[in-house]
């Protein structure tokens, strides 16, 4: 154990170490550029070029290095990438947004390919929930910024790439500086004002968007705002492909919307999605043409049937706020307020119940401890679905999944408040249970409102509070 705590601290602070080498590194090649550019200004255009030329000869030139060659070989062999699609890789510029699920190992794949800069975005941290798919991220980094951990793997993959961790949020005020950095961004995200931010801060910088999504067992796969303007391989350079808003152009409900955090996620469908996202980046750098891309099309990928389906995206719209010809949006917008959502996953605390409705987890586990004793009439409801209810729960609980309380089953849990003295209703963080709490009492009247009650905070309550061996997930 000594032996390998030794070597775990000796290798952050070898990280640490090229980190600042790299650093180093980056300001002594800027500092070169700038002398050079004071130097020259007295100079012919001519001496100008000759320089610049020399300057790329010397990264990756029209020879690539002895290196590159050995390293990149595998994918130098391919007609599709070739020494020339290799050159265009080592100097590409690729943005990830989110170190989750998608952006692992689309990072992954795109270090290993060799773009030269790989700037990674996300404000969170690492949960021992992630690791079952954000594969950059091991046991030993929880509690680490995700940008910072993912970029350690990166460089651990790859220590011939820039690698540049952003552990912040996006938003409207960095999105334009940090995606201007950037030849392309991958949306790895999974919120909706951060699918509108991304979309509008692109179509602003002209970057192509490599869109992907996973939840539960399926995944979807596309590039918005695409231009062929700037591809010598497109027969139709006047081509753009839709963008987020074409196809979305008002936001779905807040409630619309599934989050893995709560509706769950297979991990190696994020794998298949990520990976996806890197090789659409890679044929977007070494110049496939839009018909070969997944420009104007969807992919979408169903993991219980293990099938690919493509869906053909409507054209860019003529009225489509940002990228038509005359748009009505111009800057950037507070994208929280448009969806109606949030940017991130925290969970927000709901307020519907009053105080006096609301049950704190110690008084809960006195109430069931004299149910026990007393044998009162206490009934005591999760509503969360059946697969987390089978996962924990409080003894004594019945499960009535919230989302199947309409018509019939509804009217059963009704004829079920209506026989205990008392009902106390409890789901994961204490949000669920005041509404259906709520919904219950509307229909059974003020009058009951001393006999239902919810537990407040949840399971994550109970944990804290009364079982310290309860789950928290
Ligand atoms: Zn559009």
């Amino acid at each position: 154990m000594d032996r390998m705590n030794h070597l775990e601290s000796e290798i952050t602070e070898l990280r640490q170490l090229l980190n600042v080498k790299e650093k180093e590194l980056n300001s002594l090649r800027k500092e070169l550029i700038q002398q050079y550019q004071t130097n020259v200004i007295q100079q012919t255009d001519n001496q100008h070029q000759q320089f610049e030329m020399q300057m790329n000869k010397s990264l990756y030139g029209d020879q690539l290095p002895k290196w590159a060659i050995e390293r990149y070989s595998r994918q130098i062999l391919l007609s599709d990438i070739g020494v020339k699609g290799q050159e265009k890789i080592c100097t590409a510029k690729v943005l990830v947004v989110g170190a989750g699920g998608l952006g692992c190992p689309a990072a992954m794949y795109l270090a290993g390919a060799g773009v030269g800069e790989i700037g990674i975005v996300d404000y969170d941290t690492v949960e021992l929930t992630n690791i079952h798919r954000q594969i950059l991220h091991g046991e030993c980094d929880q509690n680490m910024s995700k940008a910072e951990s993912a970029a350690q793997s990166l460089r651990s993959i790859n220590s011939r790439i820039t690698v540049t961790p952003y552990s912040v949020q996006l938003s409207p005020t960095n999105a334009i500086e940090i995606i201007s950095k950037y030849d392309i961004v991958l949306d790895c995200t999974d919120n909706v004002p951060t699918r509108y931010l991304l979309n509008d801060a692109c179509l602003t910088t002209k970057k192509p968007l490599i869109s992907g999504s996973a939840l539960k067992m399926e995944g979807q796969l596309t590039i918005y705002g695409y231009r062929a303007e700037n591809n010598p391989n497109e027969k139709d350079s006047a081509y753009r492909s839709p963008c987020y808003r074409c196809v979305f152009p008002t936001p779905p409900a807040a409630d619309a919307v599934g989050s893995c955090s709560s509706n769950g996620v297979c991990g190696p469908v994020t794998g298949i999605i990520g990976s996806l996202q890197a090789l659409e980046a890679i044929k977007c750098i070494v110049g496939h043409t839009h018909e070969q891309m997944l420009a104007g099309r969807l992919l979408l990928f169903d993991g219980d049937d293990s099938t690919f389906g493509i869906a053909r995206l409507r054209p860019r719209s003529e009225q489509c706020a940002v990228c038509s010809d005359q748009p009505t949006i111009t800057r950037l917008i507070d994208y929280e307020v448009f969806c109606k959502a949030q940017a991130n996953e925290k969970d927000l605390d709901l307020n519907i119940l009053p105080s006096h409705s609301r049950m704190s987890a110690l008084e809960l586990a006195q109430k069931l401890s004299s149910v026990k004793n007393h044998d009162a009439r206490h009934l005591l409801v999760d509503v969360r679905n059946e697969a987390e209810f089978n996962m924990c729960r409080i003894d004594g609980a019945v499960n009535r999944p919230m989302d199947r309380l309409q018509g019939k089953k509804f009217q059963e849990l009704l004829d079920e408040v209506r026989d205990y003295e008392q009902v106390t209703f409890v789901c994961r963080r204490g949000n669920d249970s005041q509404v259906v709490a709520k919904k219950v009492l509307d229909v059974i009247g003020e009058g009951h409102v001393n006999r239902v009650n919810d537990l407040n905070g949840g399971l994550h309550a109970w944990a804290k509070y009364v079982d310290a061996n309860f789950p928290v997930y």
